[in-house]
C-alpha cells in the first residue's frame, strides 16, 4: 500500500525535534517520495520512508522516520482487544 501525499497532508502530527529533544506538532509536514507499508516474517507492519517536518525550535525542516512518529502511522500496528491488562 503506498500512502499518497495528499491522502495525509494537513494533518496535524507530532513530532520530537532530535536538537532540543522536544516535541512539538505541526502541520507543515510533507512525505518525502511516499511511504510504503511492509510486513516482516513475524506479521508485524511498519512504514518505510521519509518525512520531512518543519522544526519551530531549529527553523530547519528535520527528516523523519515513520517508525519514530507516535501517530497515526503507529496505528498500522495490529492490535487486538484482547480486553485489557496487557502490558508488554
Ligand atoms: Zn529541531
Amino acid at each position: 500500500m503506498i500512502w499518497s501525499n495528499q491522502a495525509v497532508m494537513g494533518m496535524e502530527l507530532i513530532f520530537v525535534c532530535p536538537e532540543q529533544k522536544t516535541a512539538f506538532t505541526t502541520s507543515k509536514w510533507k512525505v518525502d517520495g511516499g511511504l510504503t507499508a511492509v510486513s516482516d516474517s513475524s506479521g508485524n507492519r511498519s512504514l518505510k520512508g521519509r518525512i520531512e517536518a518543519w522544526c519551530p525550535f531549529c527553523l530547519v525542516e528535520h527528516t523523519f522516520s515513520p517508525d519514530e512518529l507516535p501517530c497515526p502511522f503507529k496505528s498500522t500496528q495490529d492490535k487486538q482487544s484482547t480486553g485489557g491488562g496487557d502490558e508488554q
